[in-house]
């Protein structure tokens, strides 16, 4: 078996990988990552079928691209499906608003939408000599891990969590001889879930009691449903503003991918949503605001930005990773934001909490010997080798570089 990454082996984001087995040729996610300039995985080649496993941009952000070339069949959960329609069709905007080339047109969405087939979990497909089921990756809901059972068993993870989370059961083990496995978290290790969530919620009380507002940026999909969850037997004034509104409604759709539908749909009851301009007017006057985007670039995050920024009382409470060259990475690193064009400083309080949907360094390593493999292929990392170190007495450990092709 060849595998080839067209991106995403030694970086987060733009993953692309073709697997080459007798004569059948399978990819596995293409996306990009949405920088400034947003950048692409390599050209692919047609291939006999393709396998996305979650709707995270870095995943599925050139899905219309391979469709609109070569019309390829892609299989997904029905949950990624729907979300990330609304997550592609956002990208185009945010190109055209930056006023970078937009690398494929509505067109060519429409034609991914009709080219992907829905799988669920438990579901098998026979495809190019390979019976490949599907199972869940614990990442977010609808988020899927690909078994491909041929001469050998072969598991491509995709972004994965073996711990459970608030919104998704954490993903199991599947026995197979090689293991391709997503490593963003190697070398970190994650604080206690339950501890970090405490700390929250003991941080809101704060922000409030001393009247001020906490303005928690989050990422639409997954994380902005997370801290919902966290929050929804409390009693503040809260409300929930931006794109994740509309992946919570799409996720309450398909509920057989959420730990709990009873809870998130609790959450959703408490927590007013923003809908319009005078709605976000309100929402200001409340005490906790859920909001996109996750990482301060745009989105209605921006006007709670302004709202707050010179505030002493309020906080920021950033819940996400917050990547090289973003607003919330600047806001951590000097304590200012690019407003509007405008660097603001934030004089309120800013707080930064680990509510990581990816396992990390020692969840991978007993997920990793649950599976059971020969061979482990690293990628979606730019810091695998440590993860590699404590691998290596077990197993044949690869860490191909994008563009390399190797055979195991
Ligand atoms: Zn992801
Ligand atoms: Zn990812």
């Amino acid at each position: 078996m060849k595998i080839k990454f067209l991106g995403g082996a030694d970086v987060v984001g733009r993953m692309g990988m073709l697997i080459h087995h007798k004569d059948a040729d399978l990819l596995f996610e293409y996306g990009m990552r949405p920088a400034k300039p947003p950048q692409y995985p390599m050209a692919s080649p047609p291939v006999d079928y393709a396998f996305l496993s979650h709707c995270h941009l870095d995943h599925s952000g050139m899905i219309p691209w391979l469709c609109g070339k070569y019309d390829t069949e892609v299989a997904a959960t029905p949950s990624t499906i729907s979300v990330a329609k609304i997550l592609l069709a956002d990208s185009l905007k945010v190109a055209e608003a930056e006023g970078y080339p937009r690398p494929f047109d509505p067109v060519d969405i429409r034609t991914a939408m009709m080219n992907f087939t829905p799988m669920n979990f438990g579901e098998t497909v026979d495809v190019a000599g390979f019976e490949v089921e599907m199972h869940s990756a614990g990442h977010v809901p609808g988020a899927a891990m690909y078994e491909l059972r041929g001469d050998e068993v072969t598991v491509f993870t995709g972004d994965l969590n073996n711990r459970n989370t608030q919104l998704v059961w954490g993903a199991h083990a599947v026995k197979c001889d090689n293991l391709i496995v997503e490593a963003t978290y190697a070398g970190r290790r994650h604080p206690s879930r339950q501890k970090t969530e405490r700390q929250l919620l003991d941080k809101i009380d704060e922000v409030v009691k001393r009247g001020g507002k906490a303005i928690i940026p989050c990422f639409a999909v997954g994380r902005t449903q997370e801290v919902m969850l966290i929050l929804r037997d409390k009693g503040y004034d809260m409300w929930v503003d931006g794109m994740g509104r509309t992946v919570t409604s799409l996720y309450l759709d398909q509920p057989e991918y959420l730990r709990s539908e009873k809870h998130l749909r609790v959450a959703k009851k408490r927590i007013k949503e923003v809908r319009t301009p005078a709605g976000r007017n309100m929402a200001m006057k409340g005490e906790v605001i859920v909001t996109t985007g996750g990482m301060l670039d745009g989105g209605p995050v921006v006007r709670y930005l302004q709202n707050v920024k010179d505030d002493r009382k309020s906080a920021v409470l950033l819940t996400g990773y917050q990547v090289e060259g973003s607003n919330g990475r600047q806001l951590i690193d000097s304590g200012t934001v690019d407003i509007l064009g405008v660097k603001e400083r934030i004089k309120c309080e800013v707080q930064k909490f680990d509510l990581s949907a990816h396992s990390d360094h020692d969840e991978l390593v007993s997920f990793i010997r649950a599976c059971g493999p020969k061979n482990v292929v690293l990628c979606h990392s730019d810091n695998r080798e440590l993860l590699a170190k404590d691998l290596e007495s077990e197993f044949n450990v690869f860490l191909p570089k994008s563009g390399e092709q190797i055979e195991i």
